[in-house]
């Protein structure tokens, strides 16, 4: 048992478990969730590996990191006070500001008192008599849980190519992942960048100007375009803060999460020179604008989507002035979409700097690290600090490494061997009481408010089963298999995400299966709305035993 004190509440079985919710993750979406499940009543307990709240926005830490939904799209939307009481900075926060915005919501709502820091949990098994989840943590400690809920994220779990002497190497060498809370030193050192997605590019331009020399290490080149971002003036403030209510209603009526304008028009209703003028206009504007703006058949027609690539390959070719260079910074392998696209400032740019160069592993593949550097089939390059901007199992990576095991002791990563199987991005069958919000299956757009969604969803889903005197609840096989045919089908009408770390491709084993719902948030509401019109019976909702054989 825990010397945890858990909040008091009105609890589904006060007896069998120490608390009704355990929520796992101390990012985004875990946080909401144990706001929501603390004002439904219940008792609530936060735990987070790391040491303080912010989860993406805790661990990655690296020059430049920010990200690419516009800050106030991304951030809350549950409080309106919250909404107008805090000013982000800039259209697109920079971490520091988004782990202090999470840090300001925590104490805002009193929820810092509800989470344990440093707390991982190591394992976690589902005691069928009890309707219970029995949860280890790395320090022995151990809780009982009704329902667990793990946020643990997408894309918390960083991955490191095996690349052979990565011990050896004598220098500094950090995954952006995994970014020391210190800052790292780079001011005249010769540092190496190994990866060119989201992370990759950002550290690249913010770098530059501190170090002696730097080596970027390409295996394959993105479709990188600009960011576009630009400080919220006071005007721009006081416009969100009187648009509210008109910001709430565009996103939540957004396939996407995002508050941008959808485009009706297919690329070639346009003639060929409106089509450049608005090829412009999508470079010119802000973030993801470029896929949610741009023309409604950029992903599903090849000569759109390839004309789109051109206008950009153009583009590249405009900025970066070494030929070759620009040339193998032009992807060739994936048309725009293909991969989660990267949003960038100064990135081709930096390219024009002589300290920069570019070594393209397809060429020259890494064949190990030494004591001094990076040896490829070309020789060897010394550095000091090598940084690891090689992505992350996404998806089911953190739920994998949790040891978790449902009915019969079944593991998950058994039950998901092929890839996963869902209701919503939500449950698994053979996995009572465990929810996952926010993990695969969940977000393609804009994470937090599809992830809020299915935290608001299945806090009803909850209350309702308690409500009903109920306290094991689990999907119903058809519910599962319609959703995740769903999911498959999607996947098989769309380009987005079709390589790399979506469909796990990244990671040397992993089954090939798309992990991204592409069905949109519409869809997801009318979903939900059919789950409550027909009484929840997409979920089996049941009475456990009890620890001891009787009703609990
Ligand atoms: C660099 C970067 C940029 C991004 N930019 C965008 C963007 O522009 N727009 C967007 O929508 N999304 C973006 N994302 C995706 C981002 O992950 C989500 O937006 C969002 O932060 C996910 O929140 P979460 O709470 O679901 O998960 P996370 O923020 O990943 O939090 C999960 C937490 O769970 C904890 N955890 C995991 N396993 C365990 C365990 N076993 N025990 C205890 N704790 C555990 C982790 O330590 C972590 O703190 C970006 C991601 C990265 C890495």
């Amino acid at each position: 048992m825990t010397s945890l004190e858990p909040a008091s509440g009105p609890s589904a079985t006060e007896l069998a478990a120490d608390v009704d919710v355990l929520v796992v993750g101390a990012g985004i979406t875990g946080i909401y969730q144990l706001y929501r499940a603390l004002g439904a009543g219940f008792s609530a307990l936060l735990v987070e590996a790391g040491d303080g709240v912010g989860g993406t926005w805790y661990w990655n830490r690296y020059p430049g990191a920010r990200f690419d939904s516009e800050s106030y799209t991304y951030g809350y939307l549950f409080s309106r006070e919250l909404f107008e009481e805090w000013e982000w900075s800039e259209h697109f926060a920079a971490q520091p500001e988004t782990e202090r915005y999470l840090n300001h919501v925590v104490d805002r709502f009193d929820l810092r008192r509800h989470i344990r820091f440093g707390a991982r949990v190591t394992s976690a098994h589902f005691d069928e008599p009890s309707g219970t989840w029995a949860v280890s943590l790395g320090d022995g400690a151990a809780i009982r849980a009704r329902f667990l809920i793990a946020a643990t994220g997408v894309l918390s779990v960083p991955y490191t190519p095996d690349v052979p002497g990565r011990e050896a190497f004598r220098g500094e060498q950090h995954h952006t992942g995994r970014w020391p809370a210190e800052p790292v030193d780079v001011a005249g050192k010769r540092v190496a960048v190994i990866g060119t997605s989201s992370s990759g590019v950002q550290v690249v331009p913010t770098i530059l100007g501190e170090v002696a020399q730097l080596t970027v290490y390409q295996r394959t080149a993105n479709w990188c375009t600009p960011l576009n971002n630009t400080p919220i003036t006071p005007d721009e403030q006081a416009q969100l803060r009187a648009e509210f209510d008109e910001l709430c209603a565009i996103l939540n009526t957004s396939i996407s999460g995002f508050a941008h304008p959808v485009n009706d028009r297919a690329a070639f209703d346009d003639s060929a020179a409106e089509r450049q003028a608005f090829y412009d206009k999508m470079w010119n504007s802000p973030g993801f604008m470029k896929l949610t703006s741009n023309y409604y058949d950029l992903l599903f027609n090849e000569a759109a989507n390839a004309e789109w690539c051109a206008f950009i390959a153009d583009k590249i070719r405009a900025i970066v002035r070494d030929p070759a260079t620009a040339e193998r910074l032009i992807p060739t392998d994936h048309g725009f979409g293909g991969k989660r696209p990267p949003f960038v400032t100064g990135y081709f740019e930096a390219f024009n700097d002589p300290k920069v160069s570019l070594v393209d592993l397809r060429d020259t593949p890494i064949a190990r690290l030494t004591d001094t550097g990076i040896e490829t089939t070309d020789g060897l390059r010394e550095f000091d600090v090598v940084v690891w901007a090689t992505g992350f199992d996404f998806g089911t990576g953190a739920l994998a490494r949790m040891g978790i095991r449902g009915r019969d002791g079944l593991e998950l990563t058994a039950h998901w061997a092929d890839g996963p199987s869902t209701f919503l991005g939500l449950q698994t069958r053979e996995f009572p009481n465990l929810f996952f919000p926010g993990g695969p299956h969940a977000a393609a757009g804009n994470n937090p408010r599809y992830n809020g969604d299915q935290v608001d969803f299945l806090t009803d889903v909850l209350v309702h089963a308690t409500e009903q005197g109920c306290d094991v609840i689990e999907v119903s096989a058809e519910s599962e298999e319609r959703w995740t045919r769903m999911v498959d089908k999607g996947a098989a009408k769309t380009t987005f995400g079709t390589i790399g770390q979506y469909v796990g491709s990244n990671i040397p084993g992993k089954p090939r299966r798309y992990l991204l719902n592409t069905g949109g948030r519409p869809k997801l509401f009318e979903i939900f709305a059919d789950v409550v019109k027909n009484d929840y019976d997409a979920f089996e909702m049941t009475t456990s035993t009890g620890p001891t054989g009787e009703p609990a």
